[in-house]
């Protein structure tokens, strides 16, 4: 699993594997991660306006296309697991019918907490959009 934070902050190597800065990941340019952002933010602002934190996450495959999107529902789902990424990863296992995800992209717009990190262990990458305060 690779992690790329879009923000180029400090701090990642506390939970990540690996740091890879945008643009240098192989057939991924930092336009194509910022459109696939803007799509997670679009998940975020659904969160909010149900009263959650405002998260979002999506899993784009292989090929490209957006095979699962989610956003924060720990309060509606009354599910403390109900984090966006969560809920994406789980999507996008059942799309491709595996729980494993090689070569899958979870874009997120916050920094992934542990528990997310550790569902994302099986995914290719992993990229947010801004860093969790500590
Ligand atoms: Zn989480």
């Amino acid at each position: 699993m690779r992690f790329l934070a879009t923000d180029h902050g400090q701090g990642l190597s506390k939970i990540t594997r690996e740091i890879v800065p945008a643009g240098m990941i192989s057939n991924t340019t930092m336009n194509e991660d910022e459109t696939y952002m803007r799509e997670a933010l679009a998940e975020a602002e659904r969160a909010a306006r149900q009263g959650e934190v405002p998260v979002g996450a999506l899993v784009a495959a292989p090929s490209g296309d957006i095979i699962a999107r989610a956003h924060n529902q720990p309060i509606g789902l009354n599910d403390p697991t109900g984090h966006a990424e969560i809920l994406a990863l789980r999507q996008a296992g059942a799309v491709v019918a595996n729980y494993r995800l090689p070569g899958h992209v979870l874009y997120v717009t916050l920094e992934p907490c542990v528990m997310c990190v550790g569902a994302a262990a099986d995914c290719g990458r992993c990229a947010y959009g801004g860093w969790r305060r500590r």
